[in-house]
């Protein structure tokens, strides 16, 4: 089996004062050499937090597809990766609607990212409205063939986030999630073949202490990429606790 990830997606939040429950959250991590535990703070908080982390990764939440040049207010992969990040998030559905992010966009951010050294962990979800539709899974699949990178699997996470269980407190049922998973996992063979078999598929979409070893123990759920309940060491903790 994949080693469980349970990543923290910290999103616009977080100031120095925060650095402590990073702390926390990184000695939990050391009592877990089975977990992978990873946080993605706001860029601000990126080199502080590295310096620091000793049992977790520290990721971005995004980055630019260009490692340098006239792109004022962006980050690029080098320069996420010489700050001590170690993965970053792409195409989160926030950045996909908030930012008008295309799946050939999200592409070239993965691409770029690998190119510096970074694991990514590229997100997909459908909308409720094209759940209703009885699109979610097309969707998805569309997503996947239009935004993965094509060169190979290595340091590839595929997250699926249903944009309508973010931050709702609202999740699929355990059959939903494990007929979406198994469906990702088919595509991930289509497009690398057996490397497909090593990505790991985190659910992501009101994760909580109180759910998480429901959504963990589903088949092909390799992990979880957690917003809100990431933001304590408390609650994150028995997040990763349930991975374990
Ligand atoms: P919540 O866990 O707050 O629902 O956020 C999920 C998410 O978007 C993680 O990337």
């Amino acid at each position: 089996a994949l080693r469980p990830y349970i990543v923290g997606n910290w999103k616009m939040n977080g100031l120095r004062a925060t650095l402590a429950e990073a702390r926390a959250i990184d000695r939990v991590a050391a009592r877990y050499p089975a977990v992978d535990v990873g946080i993605a703070p706001p860029f601000t908080l990126v080199h502080a937090m590295a310096e620091e982390a000793q049992a977790m990764a520290v990721g971005g939440q995004d980055v630019h597809a260009k490692p340098s040049g006239a792109f004022t207010g962006n980050i690029s992969a080098p320069m996420l990766e010489d700050a001590g990040a170690r993965f970053t998030i792409v195409g989160h559905s926030e950045r996909r609607s908030l930012h008008g992010e295309s799946d050939g966009d999200v592409q070239a951010k993965a691409v770029a990212a690998r190119a510096a050294g970074l694991g990514v962990i590229l997100c997909v979800g459908e909308t409720e409205a094209e759940r209703d539709a009885g699109q979610a899974e097309a969707v998805v699949s569309g997503q996947l063939h239009g935004s993965l990178p094509k060169e190979g699997a290595e340091g590839l996470a595929v997250a699926y986030e249903p944009v309508w269980a973010i931050g709702t407190g609202r999740v699929p049922s355990v059959e939903d999630v494990a007929a979406m998973h198994r469906a990702i996992r088919a595509d991930l063979v289509a497009i690398y073949g057996d490397a497909g078999k090593g990505v790991r598929i985190l659910y992501g979409g009101s994760v909580n202490a109180g759910n998480a070893s429901e959504l963990l123990g589903v088949a092909d759920v390799g992990g979880a990429l957690v917003g809100g309940a990431s933001l304590t060491a408390e609650s994150f903790a028995a997040i990763i606790n349930a991975a374990a």
